[in-house]
């Protein structure tokens, strides 16, 4: 099989790594551990002045299909902000995907200019995995909606100028049918936000509607209908944009802290860092196959699974093997005098757990696959 990339998609690399290299600086990345806000809008605008964005958008891309994926892999090998770069591509693919005339102009230019963020209300306090069980309810209102409720982990909502937000509007229909997604601006009256930090760094926020007035021009898909478009965002989401591939910068950096530390000839040094080169390969070429089906049109939900859990799990696997061989300074954090490679050892130790929760759980993950894929039977407590 031949994996290299055709020469406009290789040039698309290229122009990526350039902007990138011109774009973001060593105190950008700091910032984003400073606020944990995963987002760097110098680098959004400069992908967008040249199209890159709109290149990579599931749908949209005028390129080859596998731009999505070089985007994304980009920035991560790169360790740039890229998490609200990646919910605004997604969402602009599900726009794309399903969204109104009137949605598509008045949302899409926002997103491919690179100035708007969007931020995605479905978990909330008692519903992450179980989504269909969400509470937060839309009631009709004239021509209209009233929206009440609560959701936990809407990541970006303090920076976003959009909301996507999954509503319950039939309580009598079965628990998967009585859903509507609507998308709408975030400074609609009745919105509050409040901040949550994390262990891994991220600022998350909760997020409050009251008494939320919409029309219905901000209904995403149809009414009661929400489920289907959850699963064209899910399906794009789980192991599509990044988070994929975040050992390629902890390698790095731990490989020039082996150097310094003298530590590169210890031979368990360097089977772990062979290892986690290696899946560090797979992760790619996993996430190069769902980008794949996913830029053609295709909903990848069953390879997003397999990548998701893969690439997480060894990202977490890299960096519990990495703060074991760097001993005490694997401790310390970002910039501590002494601190192994600089603190990532410790940051990214922090940050992989939540990688294997955010954006689906691997238990859930596994159980899509067990199911799709194997063919197993549903798991106790699933309806
Ligand atoms: C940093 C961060 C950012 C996030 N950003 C967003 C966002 O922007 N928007 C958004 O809507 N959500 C977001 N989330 C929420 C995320 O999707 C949920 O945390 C996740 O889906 C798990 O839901 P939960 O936290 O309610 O845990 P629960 O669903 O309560 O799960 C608790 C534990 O039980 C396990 N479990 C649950 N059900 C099953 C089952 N059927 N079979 C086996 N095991 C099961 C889970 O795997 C987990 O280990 C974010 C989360 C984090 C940590």
């Amino acid at each position: 099989m031949d994996f290299e990339l055709p020469p406009p998609t290789q040039e698309y690399r290229r122009q990526i790594k350039r902007i990138i290299a011109e774009t973001v600086t060593p105190a950008d990345i700091d910032l984003q551990h400073e606020t944990g806000t995963f987002n760097c809008p110098p680098l959004n605008r400069a992908l967008a002045e040249h199209g890159l964005i709109e290149r990579a958008v599931p749908g949209l891309g005028v390129g080859d299909p596998i731009e999505l994926w070089v985007l994304f892999n980009e920035l991560e090998k790169a360790a740039a902000p890229m998490d609200g770069l990646g919910v605004a591509v997604m969402i602009a693919g599900v726009v794309n995907h399903v969204g109104t005339e009137s949605q598509k102009e008045q949302i899409l230019p926002s997103i491919l200019a690179g100035e708007a963020l969007v931020c995605m209300g479905l978990s909330e306090p008692d519903h992450g995995s179980d989504l269909a069980s969400v509470t937060t309810r839309a009631v009709r209102d004239g021509d209209g909606w009233v929206i009440n409720g609560a959701k936990m982990w809407t990541t970006m909502a303090h920076e976003a100028r959009w909301l996507v937000l999954l509503t319950r509007t039939d309580l009598d229909a079965p628990k998967h049918r009585g859903l509507t997604m609507f998308i709408l601006p975030m400074d609609t009256p009745g919105i509050t936000v409040e901040p949550v930090f994390t262990m891994g760094a991220e600022r998350t926020n909760a997020t409050f509607y009251d008494d939320v007035r919409v029309g219905d021009e901000w209904v995403l898909g149809e009414v009661d209908g929400g489920w289907q478009v959850l699963g064209v965002a899910l399906a794009f989401e789980r192991g599509v944009m990044g988070g994929t591939n975040p050992a390629v910068p902890l390698l790095r950096r731990l490989g020039a802290w082996a150097r310094q530390a003298g530590v590169i000839d210890d031979p368990i040094a360097r089977e772990r860092m062979a290892r986690v080169a290696i899946d560090n390969e797979v992760a790619a070429l996993l996430t190069q196959r769902t980008a794949s089906i996913a830029a053609k049109g295709g909903l990848p939900g069953l390879e997003g699974s397999m990548t998701k859990v893969f690439a997480s799990e060894a990202y977490l696997k890299a960096a519990h093997w990495f703060q074991e061989l760097a001993g005490p300074d694997g401790l310390l954090q970002l910039h501590e005098p002494g601190a192994a490679a600089d603190g990532w050892i410790e940051a990214d130790a922090r940050h992989a757990p939540v990688t294997t929760i955010q954006g689906g759980t691997s238990e859930i993950n596994r159980n899509n696959i067990a199911e799709r894929h194997l063919g197993l039977p549903r798991s106790a407590g699933r309806q």
